[in-house]
């Protein structure tokens, strides 16, 4: 199948709309100035994407006519000409507090901080430009490849790994550029999962997106396609009856999306991740770990709950990449160690995310856990809990019960868990020993664990 895109440009007809703009919504936003857009405007505005997106927040006096209390930040001006500044009226209103201490204003206005250039930072840390065969696809992993469909996003993150890329210029994959792709996919058996992302492909017109997703479904050996967009965090009107409709013609069809902080969880949002769900759309989220957004554990829990409650899957956490412009956002990385000690017990698997370095020089995505194994002998792997109880496992073949196997003197430690002398240590009275505890001294308990009269 030939493809059929031509450009945005197409798309951009679509946005084209004479109404006045829309009102302004969310838990206690601060109030707009009276020339701000979402000021004066009606409601039925304010739920169509086009017009969020014709409507974004691009000048310092457009920022300011919303937020007056920056309208002497001049400095901010040298920041947005070199990384372009772009905020949805949608997810301006989320701002609560209009300062850095706020996580919706520190991820979508611009900080002088982004102008500070240590050498360990570099514009494409992931080396991206030398993995890509293609302009614009990058195939890094044998089995996938990545597609850079649109340079364009509805919102441009302070944090953004794609700062290089996103909103320099907006537009999007041309014909000519598409079908290469589709050429070297077909050259290429091996790459059976093809993620397009940009910039955010849910900014595309439906018939340019459609034209994307029949270019690379055409190509038999593909067999899973996923989008990474955040458009249901910045611009959920977006997702609208008519898209979820072409894109359920595309399964087996993933989305990723990226939630930062629980203040982003609105009923909208909610609303467009439930729209997506409904159509058979898995869904997984990638946050990203910032500094003064999402670095305290209750913040992460509050988030991983509630994306679970619509239906999105924590998928990754990612440790903030080297990016030229982000070093204000970044934490350690054992921060990130902290946090993931902190989550493992308290929420379910399904709720917590693989905490990943992306590794600089290319080198790919590398997990991070706390340490779970403490020690390992040729015959049993000793582990931790969450609770900090020390088991022992035994390798295939062990056959010894070490509890009444061997007598021991005094109290054991992890050698004699690694030597199957013992195979357990628990910590004194944690809430979960206490229970059961309760639990085993329950009268007419039997072996099976019920209750007989
Ligand atoms: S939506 Fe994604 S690509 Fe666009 S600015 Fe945000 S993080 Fe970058």
């Amino acid at each position: 199948m030939q493809p059929q895109v031509t450009s945005l440009a197409a798309s951009r007809e679509e946005e084209q709309s004479s109404e006045p703009p829309s009102r302004p919504r969310a838990e206690e936003p601060p109030s707009p100035a009276p020339d701000c857009p979402a000021a004066s405007s009606r409601d039925t505005l304010w739920n169509d994407w086009r017009w969020q997106i014709r409507n974004r927040i691009r000048t310092l006096e457009q920022l300011s006519a919303y937020l007056p209390g920056l309208s002497e930040r001049a400095d901010l001006k040298a920041v947005i000409s070199k990384y372009p500044m772009a905020i949805t009226p949608y997810y301006a209103s989320l701002i609560r507090v209009p300062d850095l201490s706020d996580p919706i204003f520190r991820m979508s206005v611009p900080n002088p901080q982004e102008l500070s250039d240590p050498p360990c930072l570099s514009e494409d840390p992931l080396e991206e430009h030398v993995d890509m065969p293609v302009p614009g696809l990058i195939h890094r992993y044998k089995d996938r490849a990545l597609l850079i469909a649109t340079t364009t996003c509805s919102m441009y993150c302070r944090h953004c790994t794609r700062k290089r890329i996103a909103g320099t210029r907006e537009t999007a994959i041309s014909l000519r550029r598409l079908r290469q792709v589709v050429e070297y996919l077909q050259a290429h058996p091996e790459i059976c999962d093809v993620i397009i992302s940009g910039g955010d492909p849910l900014t595309m017109a439906d018939a340019a997106l459609e034209s994307v997703l029949s270019a690379v479904r055409s190509v038999p050996t593909v067999q899973v396609i996923r989008i990474g967009t955040r458009v249901p965090v910045v611009l959920p009107m977006r997702i609208t009856d008519a898209l979820v409709q072409m894109l359920r013609k595309y399964h087996p069809l993933w989305i990723n999306t990226h939630f930062n902080h629980p203040n982003e969880l609105t009923s909208e949002s909610s609303a467009a991740c439930g729209k997506l769900a409904d159509a058979g759309i898995p869904l997984g989220n990638q946050s990203v770990l910032l500094r003064g957004v999402n670095d305290r554990p209750q913040v992460l829990e509050e988030l991983y709950r509630g994306l679970v409650r619509i239906r999105v899957r924590p998928y990754y956490l990612y440790q903030c990449d080297l990016v030229r412009g982000v070093e204000h956002f970044r934490t350690s990385v054992r921060a990130g160690i902290e946090i993931m000690e902190y989550l493992r017990g308290r929420l379910s698997g399904i709720a917590i995310p693989t905490f990943v370095v992306d590794a600089p020089h290319g080198g790919g995505k590398i997990p991070v856990l706390p340490n779970y194994v403490v020690s390992m002998s040729p015959t049993h792997t000793v582990l931790r809990n969450y609770e900090g109880l020390l088991i022992h496992y035994p390798e295939p073949g062990v056959e010894t019960i070490p509890d009444e196997q061997t007598e021991l003197h005094g109290t054991p430690g992890v050698w004699e868990l690694a030597a199957g002398k013992a195979s357990v240590i628990q910590p004194a009275r944690t809430l979960r020993g206490q229970r059961r505890e309760k639990i085993r001294n329950r009268a007419g308990l039997d072996a099976t664990g019920f209750l007989f009269d």
